[in-house]
């Protein structure tokens, strides 16, 4: 007998909409239909009128805990997660301390999210110059994948990989039969700080060409790797970008792109209006390549989109108020990735629910290795969802942001499609307005087939 059910709703399934019920047992669905089971004790979730989703499963963010907690924490960053929909996050190697570089820092990190998170939770590995010999450990803990940079990753701790190091470490990460997600950005392609300290000479500095360089020295890379390599390229900031992994991806090799909600949602206008909290890495472009990443979204080329949620403490951002170089470049963006996709996505610009919850839950789980677990509403998977009112208009303000710095650049913003209710595995972590998750309900996931050695 179901414990849970879900009435009315229009629920987005693998094979397209219908208007029907969910049921949940133990915090799996069990049931799709009309005519599921209930009993007295059954909780029921009237969705008349709502857009239920597989809950988002965000491969990117970084909540920076063990080490820098006061920059965000697993608690404060899932409760975020929470309020955007987000029912899984894969969390990336750096900016806690230690990085995830080891087996130690990964059991440092598991400890500390396990009794803080509030949604489920994968780990990325990383791979940095010196640790090629701890990428077999970290696979048998079930990272699922390894982080590396290109170029400067903006922390001491976190080194960049060189041409040759990067061919090894994709190599053996292809060995474990994991993925190597890349920052690509070509560090000889990047500037410096201009006499000009404004936000677009951050954006000058770092140009198009820098990212189109990498990808082709990460293609290059794979070249030597063998035919399992397996390459997923992070925050594409431009369609120049994808084409150079599309080209790839069709003459069979294995890569995909991300990009992030925050290419989709600015343009270097309001970078300069908004200031430090919208600085990132690769940065905000102009106008018509935000519109041309939409475009490729639109037209299915790229894969996923992932927030790359990267909080610092607020002074970390204000001190750039003059001088951009000096701010830190991340933007705190969980909770925005749906409001994004609805608004400027599903009602600007026709892109369907189907599409949303393809990009933004079923090829990431399956990308990483979490389908059918994750990323889909169908039986047998985890009774993950958000639930959205598609037509509610509503101002981001402060008293909403979950973020502990208070600061993300989607303040002010009017989004058109809200999400409502959020439910990771049967039970309601937001609803409303409040996050009713508790921390520690969050759980580890492996990818299938992580093996141990
Ligand atoms: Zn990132």
């Amino acid at each position: 007998m179901s414990d849970l059910v879900i009435t009315g709703g229009t629920l987005i399934l693998p094979t397209g909409r219908a208007v029907t019920d969910v049921a949940v047992t133990g915090g799996v669905i069990t049931g799709i239909g009309a005519h599921v089971e209930t009993a007295d004790g059954t909780e029921t979730i009237d969705a008349r009128g709502l857009v239920v989703l597989p809950g988002v499963v965000d491969p990117h963010v970084h909540f920076n805990e063990p080490g820098r907690a006061e920059w965000e924490g697993w608690e404060a960053g899932t409760r975020g997660a929470a309020a955007g929909g987000v029912t899984t996050v894969l969390e990336m190697p750096l900016n806690a301390h230690p990085p995830t570089t080891t087996a130690a820092a990964f059991d440092a990190k598991q400890a500390v999210a396990a009794r803080s998170a509030l949604v489920d939770y994968g780990l990325w590995g990383g791979l940095v110059p010196d640790n090629v010999g701890e990428l077999p450990a970290l696979a048998a803990r079930g990272v699922v994948g390894f982080k590396t940079f290109m170029c400067d990753s903006g922390i001491d701790d976190f080194r960049h990989v060189t041409g040759g190091v990067l061919a090894i470490g994709i190599k053996a990460t292809a060995q474990l039969g994991s993925v190597i997600g890349v920052h690509a950005e070509s560090p000889e392609l990047l500037g410096g700080a201009a006499a000009d300290q404004g936000p677009l000479s951050w954006c000058r500095a770092r140009p198009i060409a820098a990212e189109v360089a990498a990808i082709r020295g990460l293609l290059v890379a794979m070249r030597g790797a063998g035919k399992h390599a397996r390459a997923h390229v992070v925050h594409v900031s431009s369609p120049e970008g994808l084409t150079e992994i599309n080209a790839a991806r069709l003459r069979g090799i294995d890569i995909s792109a991300e990009t992030c909600p925050h290419y989709l949602a600015f343009s270097e206008e309001d970078f300069e209006r908004i200031g430090p909290s919208l600085k990132c890495a690769p940065p905000i472009r102009d106008a018509r390549t935000r519109d041309g990443l939409w475009t490729e979204v639109l037209a299915g080329r790229v894969d996923v989109i992932g927030s790359d949620h990267s909080p610092c403490p607020a002074e970390a951002k204000t001190r750039g108020a003059d001088d951009i170089w000096q701010a830190w470049g991340g933007v705190s963006g969980i909770q925005s990735t749906l409001p994004v996709l609805l608004t400027d996505g599903v009602h600007a610009r026709g892109m369907t629910l189907e599409q949303v919850a393809e990009l933004t839950a079923t090829a990431p789980a399956q990308r990483f290795g979490l389908h059918p677990r994750k990323g889909a509403i169908v039986a047998g998977a985890d009774a993950d969802f958000a639930l959205l009112d598609l037509d509610r208009t509503w101002r981001f303000e402060s008293a909403q942001l979950q973020a502990r710095s208070g600061i993300s650049p989607y303040l002010g913003r009017t989004f058109r499609g809200a999400v409502v209710r959020t439910i990771v595995r049967g039970r309601t972590v937001y609803v409303d307005g409040e996050v009713t998750g508790t921390a520690g309900w969050g759980r580890l996931l492996k990818p299938n087939g992580a093996h141990a050695n």
